[in-house]
């Protein structure tokens, strides 16, 4: 089994954090992700508030984040963690590969794009639904696709994706935008975003692809279609699963934590948008992750 100071699960920025801080510290430290390092910032276009850079792409941001902590000499794997466990002052970390020892670990596991819970939405996904317009944006170059969503992240999509498509309908359940005035200002002056609000989602169209979404409109209940190829749904987060059992406290999926980011079990901590808290951002991941990282090197023997 492999061992050390302290195991951090979850490779966006609160755990690259973490990882920066605790190495500069002395302790030996393994982050460990499951997918890629970033996390979800690395699926944001256009970055305009991370304290040092004006303007960055999620990608470069997480690209530089990560040559830096590596840099540093802390270990990483690409690896799921499956569950943290108590064993004695220890830790045991259960990854789908392998199994670690730890004498702390931080939980920094983010959140997850919610669903919205339309018949053949998981069916459909990579047939022309997506997540993510940085990552799939591309493949719908010419064609006309379509935003659900009215916060910061939809309308950055709606903006990104006007480089390579046709037209982009921006599809919104409410009357108003819930995003910076920067962006909604951007979107009204693009012409190739089209805006339609007030509309629920009733359908995805299409056979084995996807060919179109049917709305309804939600005061005067008249149905409207868009022929789109691709749709990308921004409609928030949603916590991810819970790997640590009853060793946290969990308010709607998000794990408690004190002000030095320590959960209830003494050397297990929480940081970024994986814990409860009401703004969930690049600077108070980055935030968290520094915290917990001078408290438990401080506190570790
Ligand atoms: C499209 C978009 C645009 C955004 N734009 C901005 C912006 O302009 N400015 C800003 O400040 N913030 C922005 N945000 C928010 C910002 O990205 C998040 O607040 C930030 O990434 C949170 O960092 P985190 O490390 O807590 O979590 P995450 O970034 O979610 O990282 C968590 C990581 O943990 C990994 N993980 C989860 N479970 C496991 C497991 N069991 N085992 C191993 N690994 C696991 C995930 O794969 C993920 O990589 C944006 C978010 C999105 C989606």
């Amino acid at each position: 089994m492999k061992q050390y100071d302290v195991v951090i699960i979850g490779g966006g920025p609160a755990g690259m954090s973490a990882a920066l801080n605790t190495k500069r510290m002395g302790k030996s430290v393994i982050i460990l992700e499951k997918e890629a390092f970033g996390g979800q910032i690395a699926t944001s276009p256009r970055v305009e508030n991370i304290p040092g850079f004006k303007e960055i792409s999620g990608v470069d941001f997480s690209g530089i984040f990560f040559e830096q902590i590596t840099e540093l000499g802390v270990d990483f794997d690409l690896e799921n963690v499956l569950e943290v466990k108590k064993d004695g002052d220890l830790f045991i970390v259960k990854t789908d590969y392998n199994e670690y020892q730890a004498k702390a670990v931080i939980i920094a596991q983010g959140c997850q794009h919610r669903h919205i819970g339309v018949a053949r939405e998981e069916e459909l996904v990579g047939k022309g639904i997506s997540y993510c317009a940085v990552c799939d944006g591309a493949f719908f170059k010419g064609e006309d696709v379509a935003v659900i969503g009215d916060a910061n992240t939809a309308l950055q999509y709606a903006l990104n994706l006007t480089n390579y498509c046709n037209k982009v309908y921006l599809c919104m359940l409410f009357d108003r935008f819930f995003a910076d005035s920067i962006l909604i200002d951007r979107v009204l002056h693009n012409d190739k975003i089209v805006i339609t609000k007030e509309i629920a989602l009733q359908e995805f169209l299409g056979d084995k692809e996807l060919t179109g979404l049917r709305f309804k409109n939600t005061k005067t209940g008249e149905e409207v279609t868009f022929d789109v190829k691709g749709v990308f749904i921004a409609i928030g987060q949603v916590p991810n699963p819970n790997i640590c059992g009853d060793l946290v406290d969990l308010e709607k999926g998000y794990i408690l934590v004190n002000e030095n980011m320590e959960t209830k079990t003494k050397g297990l901590y929480a940081v970024g948008d994986c814990t409860k808290k009401n703004y969930r951002q690049v600077a108070t991941a980055v935030n968290d992750g520094l915290i917990a990282a001078v408290h438990v090197s401080n506190n570790l023997k």
